[in-house]
């Protein structure tokens, strides 16, 4: 049988404290969005994934996808209801037998939930997963600033609805069609209210909604985060002048280095290696030497931009670590200086900034004297 799911994305996500709606946040650096979006497309029944979304949204959106190959987003309605509606009509021009509609907010939905509800559908025009209640439950009375307990109820027979919910599709657009405005909070209550049958059918303790700002840290821990690594490598040739520059520090010489920028090898192989953690190219896309604003600039600026990126991205630098290559000037005795500045740009603690020197034995051209190299590898934490 053909099924299709329908997945309801069209909430603004303000209880997660977040300006950007929850479906968007993201989770080991994919979007809650993409989790849920990919735990259908990799279902070998799931034929179509269709998304209700806010068209406010769009940007949103095709970031959260890019690259999945999904039929257009439909828009939602007002409430819950209208939403799933929407995506019943958006469908029905290549009608599945089998429909499930879905919270977009619940990404960690596995196969096993997936098979389990489309199996019950064989024998029931409904299925809804669900865990049973195992906590005792009590009624509260008082006020909502001095919360009292009214009564404990039975939680015997007392389950927790979750997604995907599943129907026949024809049975359940004609009871939304039916049942239009009556404010009901979930598909299984269309259908209840259209006197289906609707089978009991297991959830998974991990097909959690993220609603609070707790859910999304408790997922977060879940997954663990998605740890980048990125390196990077720079030369500089020497020229007439009386210092470098690097990693941030002039150091007096009897050579300069020539650059189009203030030729910091150092801070341009770290720049690359930031950038490389997050697939951001490399320093010369972002500020073309044959710019003429560039002439002369100083190199922290190319640095703050990319560690800007990453936290753009939502993610934090962990480490990073430059080693530069040249037999003069002495390294040393400025290292202290280097640590403080590179961690005073990228605001770490200097126990995550490593920076080592070495000489090449006087082999190559750095062993010739014609110009420093700087190799970089920087870690970073996307959440
Ligand atoms: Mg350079």
């Amino acid at each position: 049988m053909t099924a299709a799911v329908i997945i309801l994305a069209g909430g603004s996500g303000i209880r997660v404290g977040s300006d950007i709606p929850k479906q968007y946040l993201s989770i080991g650096g994919r979007s809650i969005l993409r989790r849920t979006v990919e735990a259908f497309t990799g279902h070998p029944e799931i034929s179509r994934v269709q998304v209700v979304f806010r068209p406010e949204d769009q940007e949103l959106y095709d970031a959260a996808v890019a690259g999945l190959d999904l039929p257009a987003p439909v828009p939602g309605g007002a409430t819950r209801q209208e939403s799933g509606r929407a995506g019943l009509e958006a469908i029905a021009d290549d009608p599945p037998e089998l429909v499930l509609i879905h919270d977009a907010a619940r990404p960690f939905v596995d196969h096993g939930v997936i098979d389990r509800t489309l199996a019950v559908l064989k024998q029931h025009p409904a299925a809804l997963p669900a865990m049973p209640v195992t906590d005792t439950v009590k009624r509260g009375a008082g006020t909502a600033d001095d919360p009292l307990v009214g009564e404990t109820i039975p939680r015997d027979g007392l389950w927790r609805a979750q997604t995907p919910q599943g129907f026949r599709y024809a049975d359940i657009l004609s009871a939304h069609r039916t049942h239009a405005g009556d404010g009901l909070t979930d598909d299984a209550a269309v259908a209840e209210a259209a006197g289906m049958t609707i089978a009991l059918v297991e959830g998974s303790e991990d097909n959690v909604k993220i609603t609070t700002t707790e859910d999304l840290e408790r997922a977060r821990r879940h997954v663990g985060a998605d740890i980048r690594t990125g390196s990077g490598f720079d030369v500089h040739a020497f020229d007439d002048g009386d210092h470098v520059t690097l990693c941030g520090i002039d150091i007096p010489h009897d050579r300069g280095l020539a650059g189009h920028s203030d030729a910091d090898a150092g801070l341009h192989a770290l720049t690359d290696a930031i950038l490389g953690t997050i697939g951001a190219g490399d320093i010369g896309q972002h500020f073309p030497p044959s710019d003429p604003q560039w002439k002369g600039a100083p190199s922290d600026m190319f640095l703050r931009h990319a560690a800007g990126l990453v936290a753009d991205r939502g993610g934090s630098i962990t480490s990073v670590d430059v080693t530069l290559i040249c037999e003069r000037p002495k390294i040393g005795p400025h290292r202290d200086a280097m640590v403080a500045r590179v961690a005073d740009i990228l605001s770490l603690d200097t126990d995550r900034v490593s920076i080592k020197a070495t000489t090449t034995e006087g082999l190559g051209f750095t062993g010739r004297r014609e110009g420093i190299a700087a190799q970089a590898v920087a870690t970073v934490s996307l959440s």
